[in-house]
């Protein structure tokens, strides 16, 4: 599933495959998808812009396309005919080589989104603060802006940062990974959180986007990170291996239905780090 990192990946492939490029001819593979993007041809694109796990990608007659990736969704430049593509756009010829003459759209799960915006709709309204753009270590008001986000209360940390209205772009993998970096127990109550808690957790969701992002941003966006090869994280998926901080087994846990792994002794709960 992507998150974050793989979507802003996709950001950075699709503007560079496609902005100042004329669409000349589109089609569409499933007749679920919106009909009116076959409107786009002969328009080009002029930018994409990411909140989130959304995408927007802005056209020349300035007209928008919501895309969210969902559960399964990806782009991929000049596809092999074995992707079961469910949008293929053909660009005019390349006027800079490696230019992709031609991207596709697959979703095997067709959970995603891809459709025009009406003038009025804006599909980051319901946001809260970007996860990457928003909380960056460097910037003095980043602390505060997670604090506002995440609120008071009794309300365990993990369900306040997978709130995508209250924080942006973070999932399972993240939270985790963000929690064990900052020596913080997911479940923790947001309200026994104190700044210096909070400036550790900045910094560790900040350097868990930021090196999977290097290793989304290597790929052409056909694999997510979390999904074959080794396991790149620190504690997520590694139960019972030693916590590579202290080496005390990675326990797992379930918390509202999904898998929690935290080191007992880098991440106590209850009790402050
Ligand atoms: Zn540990």
């Amino acid at each position: 599933m992507p998150e974050l990192p793989e979507v802003e990946a996709t950001r950075v492939h699709l503007t560079t495959w496609t902005v100042g490029r004329v669409i000349t001819d589109l089609t569409r593979h499933d007749s679920g998808l919106d009909p009116q993007l076959d409107t786009l041809v002969g328009l080009a694109f002029t930018a994409w812009t990411r909140h989130g796990k959304a995408l927007v990608a802005t056209l020349s007659d300035g007209r928008r396309v919501h895309a969210h990736l969902g559960m399964t969704g990806r782009w991929a430049r000049d596809p092999d005919p074995s992707l079961r593509a469910r949008l293929t756009l053909t660009f005019s010829p390349a006027s800079t080589s490696g230019s992709p003459r031609t991207i596709a759209y697959a979703d095997t799960r067709r959970l995603g989104t891809t459709r025009v915006l009406a003038v009025d709709d804006d599909p980051f309204a319901s946001l809260g603060p970007d996860a990457w753009r928003d909380l960056v270590p460097t910037d003095p008001a980043a602390v505060d802006r997670l604090a506002t986000a995440l609120g008071t209360g009794a309300k365990p940390l993990k369900d306040r940062l997978l709130d995508q209205s209250r924080i942006a772009g973070l999932g399972n993998i993240a939270v985790l990974e963000a929690a064990f970096r900052a020596g913080l127990h997911p479940h923790v109550p947001v309200g026994q959180l104190t700044h210096d808690d909070l400036a550790r957790l900045v910094a560790g969701i900040h350097a868990h986007l930021e090196a999977t992002l290097d290793d989304a941003l290597a790929t052409d966006a056909l694999v997510y990170v979390n999904e074959g090869g080794p396991n790149p994280f620190l504690v997520y998926g590694r139960e019972g291996e030693p916590c590579p901080r202290c080496q005390h087994p990675v326990k797992r846990a379930l918390h509202a239905g999904r898998p929690s792994f935290t080191c007992p002794r880098c991440q106590p709960e209850g009790a402050k780090a």
